[in-house]
């Protein structure tokens, strides 16, 4: 190990910076976040500096002096000139203190990592000051994978840890008790902000020397559209911690993979011969959660837009069981984002409208409300509909030249676009074969797309077939 990474509790411990430029500010700042006393040298003081509002800092406007650094912790050369750099790493060595060079590894003695902070939780990245790039990079990939209440977890384990001294005397059994919380209901309600669920279950938990049996918990995430890169970190959290993943057929392998490698994963979607009632599922998921399982149960786009999630939710809470809900980028949003179609636009369109002409159980959709004037229209599951869709506009007032377009396959390395008028674009949408999934979106904010592709705006009603575009 070149470096020894290192916790240093600063608090009133005072810290010399030389130099009074921006980076002199940022050190600063940081060193007065973690509780220093900061003194900063330099002949000149930018404004950022001088703006500080703190009684923890002195400021000293007068040259480096190398006897300026007796009785400081840490030293920081932050000049921009490297001949007082070294000088101050000379002085601070002399007297035995470390230093930091900034951007200069070999007048380094200690070195400022890349900082993840979930206080109490810190995690420091260095690179052995070979690339501050790097690390800034790893801290990120680092931070998108940490649950965001991992702080809030770590303080609460914090309160709880003498109480758990005193109910589990023996080292093992405490181990065991800990790793139990951390992998169990406790933490997950945590990290859900559930805090006075997760109190009541550690008091149960603690209160039970003999192994309380943990309930599961289910998951109910929204997947995208499609594109992996759109499932939000939250869903791709919870799905890594899943025993069990409940996925519809659209969802791809590629978030699938997101799952755990020893996970069950079930398609509980529509496909050819074999397909499971939305009450079979229901009942599954409730069947599984109270085994004690986590159960992920991944939809496309949002579970709560035409998902059904409702239904399932609504299960899980008459069976008193704990669930969460996700939310997803649903296929409205996502699709229109990458056709370039502005959903709403000033002047143009005030309002969107997700609706479905597909209707089962419920009555028809308010087509006096859908052929408004002014809005824009996602309309969900219509591409078997679409002649008594389109018809149906028409027949309630909307114009036959309103634009429209259907997305096939939105977000996903297949997507096509079919552009046409109103009274077109179910003939365009035969003579392309289009297929499910689609998306149909109306309105004149359609004309207004951008072609994401070429950055330019489309307003001239051809149809245009996307990313082949092509016009009629
Ligand atoms: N809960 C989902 C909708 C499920 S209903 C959501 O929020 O998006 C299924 C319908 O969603 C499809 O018939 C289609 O209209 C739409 N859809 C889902 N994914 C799509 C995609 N990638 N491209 C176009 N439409 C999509």
């Amino acid at each position: 190990m070149q470096q020894l990474p290192l916790f240093l509790d600063l608090a009133s411990k005072s810290c010399l910076i030389v130099g009074g430029g921006r980076i002199a500010a940022r050190k600063a700042r940081l060193l007065l976040r973690a509780g220093a006393g900061v003194t900063i040298v330099a002949p000149a003081i930018s404004e950022e500096i001088a703006a500080f509002d703190d009684d923890r800092l002195a400021i000293v406007k007068a040259a480096f002096e190398p006897t300026m650094c007796q009785g400081h912790h840490l030293i920081i050369a932050a000049t921009n000139l490297r001949h007082v750099n070294r000088q101050v790493s000379g002085a601070a060595n002399h007297f035995g203190i470390w230093c930091n060079a900034v951007d200069d590894a070999d007048l380094s003695t200690a070195f400022f990592p890349a900082i993840v902070d979930r206080s109490p939780v810190t995690i420091a990245v260095g690179t052995g000051g070979t690339s501050p790039s790097l690390a800034r990079q790893i801290k990120k990939q680092i931070e998108a994978i940490l649950p965001s209440r991992l702080g809030q977890l770590a303080r609460q384990l914090g309160h709880w840890r003498d109480q758990v001294k005193l109910a589990r005397t023996n080292p093992d059994a405490r181990k065991r008790f800990w790793e139990h919380v951390l992998s169990g209901p406790i933490a997950r309600h945590l990290l859900a902000g559930r805090q006075q669920e997760a109190e009541q279950a550690f008091q149960r938990e603690l209160n039970a020397p003999g192994g309380y049996s943990s309930p599961g918990e289910a998951y109910l995430v929204g997947a995208g559209p499609g594109d992996a890169g759109l499932l939000t970190l939250h869903g791709h959290q919870l799905l890594a911690q899943a025993d069990v993943v409940l996925y519809d057929s659209l969802i791809s392998e590629e978030i699938l993979d997101f799952a755990r490698k020893d996970a069950n994963r079930v398609c509980v979607g529509k496909r050819p011969g074999e397909s499971y009632k939305q009450a079979e599922i229901s009942r599954m998921l409730v069947r599984l959660v109270k085994k004690g399982y986590r159960v992920c149960r991944l939809k496309g786009g949002d579970p709560f837009v035409f998902g059904r999630g409702g239904e399932e939710a609504e299960a899980l809470a008459k069976a008193g069981l704990p669930f969460q809900v996700v939310p997803g980028i649903t296929a409205a949003l996502g699709c229109a984002a990458s056709a370039g179609i502005p959903l709403t636009l000033r002047g143009v369109s005030s309002s969107l409208r997700l609706a479905t002409a597909i209707s089962k159980g419920a009555s028809d959709p308010d087509w006096q409300l859908l052929a408004q004037p002014g809005q824009t229209l996602a309309l969900y599951m219509s591409l078997g509909s679409l002649n008594r869709v389109v018809s149906q506009l028409i027949a309630h007032g909307m114009p036959c030249s309103t634009p429209a377009a259907v997305v096939e396959n939105g977000t996903k390395t297949n997507q096509r676009v079919l552009e046409a008028e109103l009274g077109q674009i179910a003939q365009v949408c035969a003579e392309h074969e289009a297929k499910p999934p689609a998306i149909l979106f109306v309105g004149e904010v359609v004309a207004m797309r951008i072609c994401v592709e070429t950055q330019t705006l489309w307003n001239n009603m051809g149809y245009l077939l996307y990313p082949n575009v092509l016009s009629a």
